[in-house]
């Protein structure tokens, strides 16, 4: 195991005269502006970072008040082959564990119901053949996509065509609710306006992995020397020929360049005020791909006195009465795969989960979640020692959990969102990756991208020593 410890560096930081770099503002303290932030400082240029809330990590959260990391943002490295974030734990000796493991195990009163594939597969006869039509329609449009022709469509039309059955078991009806659910929850956005043709369903299929540690590793490992000011609430940007001058709600600050990192959610609002107003193509952009539009994806993580569910239980699910309860708790994991600690997460989301979030306190979001443990492993769960939730749609740092395809949008708004203005204002986050929106390698990676870009638009220097942790 090799502890990295380097400078991320670009180019190499003797080839330029200090005061030469641009001054650099960066806006936001998540994965992407931190990355970018870290890249720039120890390439040489000064940089200052400005973080409205009282911690770093933005929608990485690791919370330990329940004596244990608790990941109440991202917790799972999605694909692990070939992803920065397993080459970062390789380099810096992060331990991450392959997780999970098993599909899906569905339970109702400590009785087990099936694992996803048996039921997938006891849907596959049941609904034959409004299941074969789905398929069909899915395959028609993503090819259609890809040579470039029209006739997208939103995709709760295939879960219609799909419970177009009258013949079809109860259980196999609310399996179906529970599939809409996990789709919403991947995608993060409503199924009504998720876009069939930007979907990928196989992606469901990648192996996955967790940091025990909590993913807050990356933050603090990236945030290291870096001049960072929190609770600075960015309210306004203006900028020109001098440069680009920041108000917040302290004070005013000055420099030649600014990243914008903060999440689209943030930009949809107008939360920030750009003086002269962003470019056409940048605020069609920022309308198009989708963030929020009534759905949240929000988590429960509490400890218990023991474990009542089943040991290395992995991924369990309720399935869900209604549809319009798909979201309440219906999905399940098991928090501690190593050390077997009674701590378990539950997911709400879906237009559910953004009720309950405006609705409900926190101790009534645990009474919830606590009726649904009920139903799977019940009667008579144990009373959690703690617990802690998110907001992710309240919270005015965020306004949602992460950008999603909609039917609006397309890799050219991505880029168009990533797109500098006249080489004074650059853009990073998740919802400027063209294909790994929505996760925190995609985040990574436009900070990357965004650090290069600054340093090419100013340093003129296409050399790229690229001695990062994970490459
Ligand atoms: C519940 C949930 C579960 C998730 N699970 C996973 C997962 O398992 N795996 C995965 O890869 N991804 C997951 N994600 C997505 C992942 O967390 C994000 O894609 C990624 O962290 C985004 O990083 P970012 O730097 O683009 O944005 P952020 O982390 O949101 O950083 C932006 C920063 O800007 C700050 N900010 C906002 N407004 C202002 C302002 N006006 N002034 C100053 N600062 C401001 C914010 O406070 C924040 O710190 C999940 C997200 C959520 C919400």
């Amino acid at each position: 195991m090799n502890n990295y410890n380097g400078l991320w560096t670009i180019h190499p930081y003797d080839n330029f005269s200090k005061a030469l770099l641009p001054r650099v503002i960066v806006i936001g303290a998540g994965i992407a502006g931190l990355v970018a932030a870290r890249i720039l400082k120890d390439s040489g240029f000064p940089v200052i970072v400005l973080e409205a809330r009282n911690r770093l990590g933005g929608r990485i959260w690791t919370d330990n008040s329940l004596g244990f990391p608790s990941d109440l943002g991202a917790t799972w490295i999605h694909g692990i082959k070939d992803n920065p974030l397993t080459k970062w734990c390789e380099k810096s000796g992060f331990q991450y564990i392959v997780w999970p493991k098993r599909p899906p195990i569905f339970y109702e009163r400590k009785k087990i119901i099936g694992s996803f594939n048996q039921l997938l597969l006891e849907l596959g006869k049941y609904s034959f053949p409004s299941g074969l039509n789905a398929v069909g329609t899915v395959i028609k449009l993503r090819g259609r996509h890809v040579i470039g022709l029209n006739g997208d469509i939103p995709l709760y039309k295939i879960f219609e065509q799909l419970k177009n059955n009258n013949h079809m078991p109860e259980h196999l009806k609310r399996f179906i609710y529970w599939c809409e659910c996990i789709t919403e929850a991947i995608e993060g956005g409503p199924l009504t306006k998720i876009s069939l043709c930007e979907w990928n369903p196989l992606e469901y299929y990648q192996k996955s992995a967790i940091l025990p540690i909590g993913m807050e590793v990356f933050i603090t490992n990236a945030a290291k020397g870096l001049d960072i000011k929190l609770n600075r609430i960015v309210k306004a940007i203006s900028y020109g020929s001098e440069g680009v001058c920041v108000e917040t709600n302290h004070e005013i600050f000055t420099g030649d360049i600014a990243l914008v990192t903060v999440p689209l959610g943030v930009l949809k609002r107008n939360s920030i005020k750009f003086s002269p107003s962003l470019p056409s193509r940048k605020i069609k952009a920022i309308e198009n791909i989708g963030y929020g539009d009534g759905f949240v994806l929000n988590k429960i993580i509490a400890r218990f006195p023991k474990r009542f569910w089943a040991k290395n239980g992995d991924r369990m699910g309720w399935l869900p009465d209604k549809e319009e309860n798909r979201g309440k708790f219906s999905f399940w994991i098991d928090h501690d795969p190593i050390n077997g600690e009674p701590v378990i997460g539950g997911y709400a989301s879906s237009d559910w989960a953004v009720k309950a979030e405006k609705e409900k306190t926190d101790y009534e979001l645990c009474e919830v979640s606590v009726e649904i443990l009920n139903e799977m492993f019940g009667p008579e769960c144990p009373q959690p020692l703690g617990f802690v939730v998110s907001r992710w749609f309240t919270d005015p740092f965020s306004c949602g959990s992460y950008s999603y395809g909609s039917l609006k949008s397309s890799g050219h708004d991505r880029r168009a969102l990533f797109e500098p203005v006249a080489k004074k204002i650059y853009f990073a986050g998740e919802a400027c990756h063209t294909r790994d929106y929505g996760t925190v390698h995609g985040a990574l990676e436009t900070g990357e991208a965004a650090a290069i870009k600054i340093h090419e638009d100013h340093c003129g220097c296409k050399k790229k020593l690229h001695q990062l942790p994970w490459h």
